[in-house]
């Protein structure tokens, strides 16, 4: 079994400004063939795609659906089927073990940090058999620029102190990517995160630098 990851870009679609170009996502107001076109452009076998709403449901697929399943994670024990999360600014986090059994794409914002989807998927993983498991967190908004108000602040350095962060400025700010890291350390997860922010690397879609947006992915799959 081998095991692929990928993380794209918004660079080589067809998608028009505001989402040019390589939007993946049929949500956020795109002409749908573009969407479409941009989904077979992505090198990957079948995708699975999920319809994210920043909660706590796991779903484990085999196939494609035509439904897309209503979920921020989703797993999979299936070879030649890729696992897709859609973002612009949150984190794309790509799980696996390293017999290469189970892999997942895990959504994960800052309502995703506080509720534990991260930890629910790694559970869930673990009772279909994964051990050492490994994770790699994509792209996404770095603690520098996820300025946030002093009760959001509050509510998730409460239970994630290594979230806290300041601006370059000095108001609060969130580092989300750090703070996942630590939980999935905590569990003996093997992390690898990536140094690219979304706000300042204009190759990625980024909600905080333009609420009309597309969305990129994180893709991963077992071949
Ligand atoms: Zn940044």
């Amino acid at each position: 079994m081998l095991l692929a990851k990928l993380f794209t870009t918004r660079d080589s679609g067809v998608s028009e400004p505001p989402f040019d170009s390589l939007n993946l996502a049929f949500h956020v107001g795109d002409d749908p063939a573009f969407v479409a076109v941009n989904r077979l452009k992505v090198a990957a076998p079948p995708i699975a795609f999920m319809n994210q709403v920043h909660g706590s449901t796991v779903v484990v697929v085999d196939s494609l659906s035509p439904q897309e399943p209503t979920a921020d994670a989703m797993i999979t024990q299936t070879k030649n089927l890729a696992l897709a999360v859609m973002v612009a600014d949150c984190i794309p986090l790509l799980l696996w073990d390293k017999a290469l059994t189970t892999i997942a794409a895990v959504h994960v914002g800052r309502r995703g940090l506080v509720n534990g989807v991260a930890l629910s998927t790694l559970n869930l993983m673990k009772e279909l058999g994964a051990i050492d498991v490994c994770a790699e967190i994509g792209p996404s908004i770095c603690g520098k620029c996820y300025e946030v108000g002093a009760d959001i602040f509050d509510e998730v350095v409460s239970g994630h102190p290594s979230a806290a962060s300041t601006t370059v400025i000095g108001t609060k700010a969130l580092d989300l990517p750090r703070a996942l890291e630590n939980v999935l350390r905590a569990k003996s997860v093997e992390v690898s995160r990536s140094s690219q922010c979304t706000v300042e690397n204009a190759h990625y879609f980024s909600y905080r630098r333009a609420p009309i947006t597309g969305r990129q992915a994180g893709l991963i799959w077992l071949s």
